[in-house]
């Protein structure tokens, strides 16, 4: 490989001999060089620096084979350097990439004050620590998907060698890019878009819609793809949910192998979503799309890039992910395509508004053409109310029901809205606004869902990072219980709780379970707190139906009576609405020369592309499923 040739030129005119670099690699997007001498690359932190500068590439720093230590022994030199206080949980070594991959509950200490207790570790014991967060409460998935990767991790370098060579193979000259969309637009749900120069085709997103009633409606159309799957470059995914990222093990199931980028929450979120709606297809006898192999094989694929991290991942495309404050790790998508030949933004999911959880989302860009933007909330007379107001009526809800002996079912995303209500009931309790007697149950996805947050503190908005941090996590505050399928008997024959359930759009799973519970009793109320995509439950009992045919378990049909209060409330969307729709765009630096509106109903993105032509005179357009445009 000519550019692998490149990288050793430069590394060896920066690094002086006495180093002894034994040799250099290409793992995907990063370069790894590997040393007989770490304590000359530490007493020169410069070296370092100053290949990444060059090459423009995160560098790795490990040491030669023959410097590594028998791994019993280092396991016990590494617990006599780390402080106590680390509380580490997990140790496992890594000889693909001479790595230590080590768990702690604080791994600041692991790393400790200038990197010292990391360095003094590769120093004794050859392995290079690589540093993860355990999360404040137990995750199974979690524990899970890292010991997969640390099984397969042999196998995951050869994907990324792989990978590698695709990212440094010849430029083409000419530069064209087109765009084709397969999915989510004019709809909410199957998010799916390939991009495409001469050189290189990658796919945004590669969901399902959930809600959709037949599976013609719920797949992308990726038979409009006239070429192999195999033949694709890369995905890359903005966020966790199902419309983004439930039919990518689709892809690996007809033989696509290749990377997956996204932040490294979503990696995980995506993993705990994938196998949750192959659980819940399985327990209503449904089949599956795909198997849990190949989820399994998907997540060997993954590659993990943090916000404004910018990263190769074609000859002639640069990806860079920014916050937009959706979801955990959720991303606005930055692509630089053909040296800047041309600049593409798909804001996939934002929140431009407050949140309890996130920080703001980006709006600032290097250089910027294209702009995919969401319409979840697209209309005109799509305005949420103010977030303090839905506390407040949130609140009132809760004491009405409670007062009366009834209980709130609130069906949640078991990612996102699950844990900012989370936040919003934790201050409730707080303030004492709430009697600490009313519990609050936890159920389906949300538990895990909810320990994975805790996992990634860096990315919550600065207050609660901080509370994660000081292991004061609101997720795990004593008001929360965990509630299994064996307890929704007696929750909800008790009243006085507060439940929230996945799924958010009462589409299957625990919230499904509870309401068939509490639905025919008027004491109880049902609070709305997210988005109801078309042809799902929660929208036909949003719409006003007033009895539904439930499956009893001795197999009869029952008509259950809707009884029970039913409440909207549009404040905690983790989607902007109109006005915040208007001001991202508005807002957004530079100025796109061409929009694009996708993730809403037909008649709103047709509404918000006029509304960007006629107010701001850029062109925009609401394209449909399987228009193919070109950008440049
Ligand atoms: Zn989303
Ligand atoms: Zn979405």
């Amino acid at each position: 490989m000519d550019y692998l040739k490149e990288v050793k030129e430069i590394v060896n005119s920066i690094v002086p001999k006495e180093a002894e670099v034994t040799s250099v690699d290409l793992e995907g997007p990063e370069v790894a060089v590997y040393t007989k001498r770490p304590k000359i690359f530490h007493d020169n932190e410069d070296y370092v620096r100053q290949i990444a500068h060059q090459l423009k590439k995160k560098v790795n720093m490990r040491c030669d084979k023959s410097l590594l230590i028998d791994e019993k022994e280092a396991k016990e030199k590494i617990m006599q350097i780390v402080p106590q206080d680390a509380r580490i949980a997990d140790i496992q070594f890594n000889e693909a990439f001479n790595e230590v991959f080590i768990e702690a509950l604080k791994p600041g200490l692991v790393i400790g004050k200038g990197g010292m207790t990391s360095k003094q570790i590769i120093l004794e014991t050859g392995w290079t620590p690589k540093i993860v967060r355990s999360p404040t409460s137990p995750s199974e998935v979690l524990k899970g998907i890292r010991h997969h990767l640390n099984k397969y991790s042999t196998e995951r370098k050869k994907i990324l060698q792989e990978t590698a060579k695709k990212i440094y193979s010849e430029r083409a000259q000419e530069s064209w890019v087109r765009l084709t969309a397969l999915g989510g637009f004019r709809q909410v749900g199957r998010s799916c878009m390939l991009l495409e120069t001469r050189k290189t085709k990658i796919l945004l997103d590669c969901g399902i819609n959930v809600a959709a009633q037949t599976n013609e409606d719920a797949f992308p159309y990726l038979d409009a793809i006239r070429f192999p799957i195999n033949e694709l470059d890369a995905v890359v995914l903005s966020h966790a949910h199902m419309d983004h990222s439930g039919f990518i093990p689709y892809l690996f199931k007809v033989g696509y192998r290749g990377p997956i980028y996204c932040t490294e929450p979503t990696r995980d979120l995506t993993t705990i979503l994938l196998f949750d709606y192959l659980d819940i297809l399985a327990k209503d006898n449904k089949e599956a799309p795909y198997n849990e192999r190949d989820v399994k094989e998907m997540l060997k694929y993954c590659i993990t890039r943090e916000y404004r991290e910018v990263t190769d991942i074609a000859p002639d495309m640069r990806l860079t992910f920014h916050n937009a404050a959706h979801i955990l790790g959720s991303a606005s998508v930055h692509l630089n395509i053909g040296e800047g030949a041309h600049n593409l933004v798909y804001s996939a999911d934002i929140k431009y508004g407050f949140t309890r959880l996130f920080n703001n989302v980006d709006i600032n860009y290097p250089r910027l053409e294209s702009l995919i933007v969401e319409s979840t909330y697209g209309a005109k007379e799509d305005i949420q109310t103010a977030r303090e107001e839905s506390e407040a009526q949130f609140l009132k809800i809760i004491q009405e029901t409670i007062n009366q002996g009834g209980s709130i079912l609130v069906p949640v995303f078991a990612v996102g809205r699950a844990q900012e209500l989370q936040l919003v009931i934790e201050n409730f309790y707080r303030r004492g606004l709430i009697s600490p007697d009313v519990k609050v149950y936890i159920d389906g996805m949300t538990k895990e869902s909810s320990a994975i947050h805790t996992a990634y503190p860096e990315y919550l908005r600065n207050a609660v990072q901080k509370r994660v941090l000081q292991n004061d996590s609101p997720f795990t505050s004593e008001i929360f219980q965990v509630a299994k399928p064996e307890d929704r008997d007696s929750i909800t024959q008790n009243g006085s709780a507060i439940i929230l359930a996945s799924s958010g759009m009462l589409t299957g799973g625990a919230s499904v379970q509870y309401f068939y519970r509490l639905a025919e009793d008027p004491k109880n109320t049902l609070v709305f707190v997210g988005y109801n995509g078309e042809g799902s439950l929660g929208r036909k009992i949003q719409s006003g139906i007033k009895n539904l045919p439930v499956t009893e378990n001795n197999g009869r049909t029952k008509k259950l009576n809707i009884n029970l209060r039913i409440e909207t409330l549009d404040g905690f969307s983790g989607h902007s609405d109109r006005n915040q729709l208007v001001a991202y765009v508005r807002n957004l630096k530079p100025k796109p020369k061409r929009i694009f509106t996708d993730h809403g109903e037909a008649s709103k993105t047709i509404e918000l592309a006029r509304f960007f032509s006629a107010k701001f005179g850029i062109n925009s357009q609401s394209i449909r499923n399987l228009d193919s445009v070109r950008l440049k």
